[in-house]
């Protein structure tokens, strides 16, 4: 089972932004900014182009939803999206707010949040996406 699995599960603690049967959204551990999240299927796939035609349209439709959530809990320029997988082998879809392009550099240092922002950033985003 992939981490990412046991954080869909519950099995690992997460702070969650969204979700539905198919699909969950939780911030990265490691955010590049203020909202930086995560949108993966619950399903295990590695690779997001091994996923089938319908499934790959679903899920970004989800994290379109996702990112109109967190443009209007963190106003932003636009999210930016991008795919790496370099790390974690379970297909995930990174979702930053960005003021430039700077934001968007996967090797700049991360934040560093206490637990009690990170909860109320999550928190910001899921009431926004539940509207
Ligand atoms: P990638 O696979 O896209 O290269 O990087 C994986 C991303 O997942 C990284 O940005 C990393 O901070 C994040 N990540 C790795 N493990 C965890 C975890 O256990 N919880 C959360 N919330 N994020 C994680």
């Amino acid at each position: 089972m992939s981490i990412f699995t046991k954080i869909a599960e519950g099995e690992i603690p997460s702070y969650k932004c969204a979700e539905n049967e198919e699909f969950y959204a939780f911030l990265d551990i490691n955010p590049l900014v203020k909202g930086h999240t995560l949108v993966i299927p619950r399903r295990e796939v590695d690779y997001i182009f091994d996923m089938e035609d319908d499934e790959l349209a679903r899920f970004q439709v989800f994290a379109k939803k996702v990112a109109v959530a967190i443009k209007s809990a963190f106003p932003c320029v636009k999210v930016g999206q991008a795919v790496l997988g370099l790390e974690v082998p379970h297909a995930h879809i990174h979702l930053v707010p960005m003021q430039s392009e700077k934001d968007m550099n996967f090797s700049n240092p991360k934040l560093q949040l206490s637990s009690e922002e990170m909860a109320a950033i999550a928190d910001k985003i899921y009431k926004e996406f539940a509207k």
